[in-house]
């Protein structure tokens, strides 16, 4: 079979590991083995999660957390706050009005930074809040947004819950769930955790477990207490996605070999600067600020549409990226660091965006493409 080169925010390429873990034969949920196997995988999502409250798998994608964050915490008539900086911070917004909450937004222009004085002005604008919630990396911009700093200010106001979407932050970038006081986070499975889409992570903190106890929004299939007490003993509520949670303790296996946690973001950093300094040399600027070591996305000229260079590049180049969304989809072009991502890989991605940039008109020399390859090989300095 003959695999494209997939660079894409989720998902992403999966290790070796991982994909003999999904072709092994099915085994029963209800087994000591599998129990095993499942408390593993719990334990180590402590460790990425930097927590040691209960993190629980859900057999959702990403945005099932989101809706258990919200359902599981939050009573009816609850007013939040939103900082919508992108595609999925109007996710959150849209799975809050969903459940009738009283939703307030903070919009920040797609791909500019956050102004913590800005969050400030609407927290003392609206003392009535019960949670904020935020992205860590806006995917669909590739910006980062400071969570430490908000999580900081969050501490003069304890009444507050705070949710963050940290989909594809965790695993690339730091994040200290417990340190830093982030009452929700979610995760999500085809992203750092390079494999299928399918399950999705959720740690709650005492705070947001207390809130659980009062939450009345209606909830059934994403009733994340119950799901706690069969998980503390070593089950999930309904059938386990027992391929995937033996897909997820392959990755671990994978993760563990390599170093853990340091290793990842070590080597999403190394991948995102590589990128970063390969681009220069075809004159495209980094589009977010501050861009999240997740992604790279870069602002395409006028004159070339983004939506016409992806598939391009996917045709003629077998290469897959993402162009934008909504008002950017013909503006950006978005290059994920997540996964199982070989040096190779990236050095042949970078060549293959210079080839289709020229492809469509702009004037790119033999010598840049080399300047490219050279400067992405002499960045990589680990290896996936
Ligand atoms: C991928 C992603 C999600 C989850 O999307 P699903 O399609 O539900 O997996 C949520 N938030 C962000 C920031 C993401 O990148």
């Amino acid at each position: 079979m003959n695999f494209p080169n997939l660079l894409t925010p989720g998902p992403v390429p999966m290790p070796p590991e991982v994909y003999r873990a999904l072709g092994e034969p099915m085994t029963h949920h209800r087994t000591p083995e599998f129990n095993r196997q499942l408390r593993s995988c719990l334990s180590s999502l402590k460790g990425v999660f930097q927590t040691d409250d209960p993190v629980l798998i859900q057999t959702s994608t990403g945005s099932g957390s989101m809706e258990s964050a919200v359902v599981n915490t939050l009573s009816q008539g609850d007013e939040v706050l939103v900082i919508v900086a992108g595609k999925f911070g109007q996710r959150w917004r849209d799975i809050c009005q969903a459940y009738g909450l009283k939703v307030h937004t903070l919009d920040v222009e797609w791909g500019q930074p956050l102004h913590l004085d800005n969050l400030k002005k609407c927290l003392d604008l609206q003392p009535q809040l019960k949670a904020v919630l935020s992205q860590y990396c806006e995917t669909s911009t590739g910006a980062l947004l400071p969570i430490k700093e908000i999580a900081t200010l969050l501490k003069n106001y304890p009444s507050i819950l705070f949710m963050v979407d940290a989909i594809t932050a965790i695993g690339a970038v730091e994040l200290k769930t417990k340190k830093w006081g982030l009452d929700v986070v979610c995760a999500g499975s085809q992203k750092a955790f390079m494999m299928p889409t399918g399950l999705s992570f959720i740690s709650l903190s005492e705070k947001a477990w207390l809130a659980n106890q009062k939450s009345n929004l209606p909830k059934y299939y994403f009733d994340l207490n119950r799901e706690r007490q069969a998980q503390l003993s070593g089950q999930t509520y309904f059938s386990s996605a027992v391929s995937h949670i033996k897909a997820l303790s392959a990755y671990f296996e994978y993760f563990n070999s390599k170093g853990g946690l340091e290793f990842s973001i070590q080597r999403c950093a190394e991948l995102s600067l590589a990128t970063r300094e390969a681009m220069e040399h075809f004159n495209l600027d980094v589009f977010p600020k501050p861009p999240s070591p997740s992604l790279s996305t870069f602002l395409l000229p006028e004159r070339v549409s983004a939506k016409k260079f992806r598939q391009h590049l996917e045709d003629k180049y077998q290469t897959i990226i993402m162009n934008g969304q909504d008002h950017l989809v013909d503006k950006i072009i978005r290059i994920g660091h997540l996964g199982y991502i070989k040096n190779q890989n990236l050095i042949d991605a970078i060549v293959s965006i210079g080839m289709a940039l020229k492809d469509m008109g702009l004037p790119i020399r033999e010598n840049q493409l080399k300047l490219a390859k050279l400067a992405c090989q002499n960045t990589l300095k680990g290896e996936a």
